[in-house]
């Protein structure tokens, strides 16, 4: 285990911010919290913990001790005739599991492909794409105590999933460190294909469902990322900046009535949810230049650090579309990254 003092975060995170922690240490073993607890100046400062940085906007240098977990096994743990269940150490990336899993013929991960980031952050973020969700295949989430190393099991009952976040997101963030992932996945015969997201069943309505394999909807979904998601590596980007906001019937009236044209989704409990995207693009935002930050012009749910900008110019830039938006329409946007 190696402690590196003044550690820039730029390759651990994808906005590429050039921003300093006080120290940084990679996390392998349950005793590595243990040892550098025994440190006591490490010991008294703030602890926290990042993945890869697929979701954080970095607008400072951060004081104290940021932890990342390098843990990288991938073991089947139980098998069945129809099922596959694996721990997956969080260190892994969420891309190489599901490419794995794809090339095995297992079904459950293939409509997750290309999320940046982690396997350690799924469950924390319960990230979600295409009618999928981790939290589908997620069976056991296993922690480590950032405080004491103590090891902690939660089934899935106890994970509190929801939309983009979980137990881990909420009470236990920057308390627990998710060190491994249990996953159950299907046999090739006995899976079948999601197809719910209608983009997703339309793209591959050339084939019978009963002739799809995992392998066919992990690149038709590949093909789909690669030409609506700007790449990271080539311009800084944290994925959709804004959660999609969520008003209730009488309000969604009013703005159905000055704003025909409005996109919308209802919901099951009779709200309607407003693609942030759209609003964003109504405002007239996107393109929008900040110093060296701008809104995608091609997906104004971007936010891009056209090379070289500072965190505080991306989160002034937010902040100026949340205050157009909400001029305009009324609703306030809230951040799904999140922002230290
Ligand atoms: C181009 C692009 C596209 C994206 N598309 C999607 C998408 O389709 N769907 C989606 O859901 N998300 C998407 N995202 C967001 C991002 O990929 C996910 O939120 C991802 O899970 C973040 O993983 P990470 O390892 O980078 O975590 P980080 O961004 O480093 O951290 C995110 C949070 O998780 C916590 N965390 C990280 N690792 C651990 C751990 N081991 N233990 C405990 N806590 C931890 C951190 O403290 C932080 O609170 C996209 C991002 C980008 C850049």
């Amino acid at each position: 285990m190696h402690i590196q003092a003044n550690y820039s975060l730029q390759p651990h995170n994808t906005f590429k911010l050039d921003v300093k922690t006080q120290y940084y240490v990679e996390i392998n073993r349950q005793s590595d919290i243990l040892t550098l607890r025994t440190d006591i100046k490490l010991a008294s400062l703030p602890w926290r913990i990042i993945g890869d940085g697929s979701n954080l906007l970095l607008t400072h240098d951060l004081e104290g001790v940021t932890i990342r977990c390098t843990y990288k096994q991938i073991k089947i743990v139980k098998e069945d005739g129809d099922n596959v269940w694996i721990s997956v150490g969080a260190g892994v990336k969420w891309h190489d599991l599901v490419t794995h899993t794809v090339e095995k013929g297992w079904w459950g991960l293939e409509n997750l492909a290309l999320i940046p980031g982690t396997v350690g952050a799924a469950p924390v973020q319960n990230i979600g794409a295409y009618g999928a969700e981790a939290q589908d295949s997620i069976t056991r989430v296993h922690t480590l105590n950032i405080y004491d190393g103590q090891r902690q099991e939660f089934r899935h009952s106890d994970c509190q999933f929801g939309y983009r976040t979980s137990i881990f997101k909420q009470e236990f963030i920057n308390k627990l460190l998710v060190y491994r992932v249990t996953f159950q996945l299907r046999k090739y015969h006995k899976g079948k294909p999601n197809l719910v997201y209608a983009p997703l069943k339309q793209a591959l309505s050339e084939h019978p469902v009963s002739e799809l394999t995992p392998k066919m909807i992990y690149d038709t979904v590949v093909q789909i990322r690669q030409e609506r998601i700007p790449d990271y590596n080539k311009v800084g980007n944290a994925g959709s900046f804004f959660k999609n906001p969520i008003v209730d019937a009488e309000y969604f009236a009013n703005l159905i009535e000055k704003h025909p044209d409005i996109l919308s989704h209802k919901m099951l409990d009779g709200n309607y949810k407003i693609p942030a995207a759209w609003l964003i693009e109504q405002s007239g935002l996107k393109g929008k230049f900040h110093g060296h930050a701008a809104v995608s012009n091609k997906h104004a749910l971007f936010l891009l650090n056209l090379g070289g900008a500072k965190g505080s110019e991306i989160e002034e830039l937010a902040h100026m579309v949340q205050e157009e938006v909400n001029h305009q329409f009324g609703i306030h946007l809230e951040p799904e990254v999140i922002i230290l």
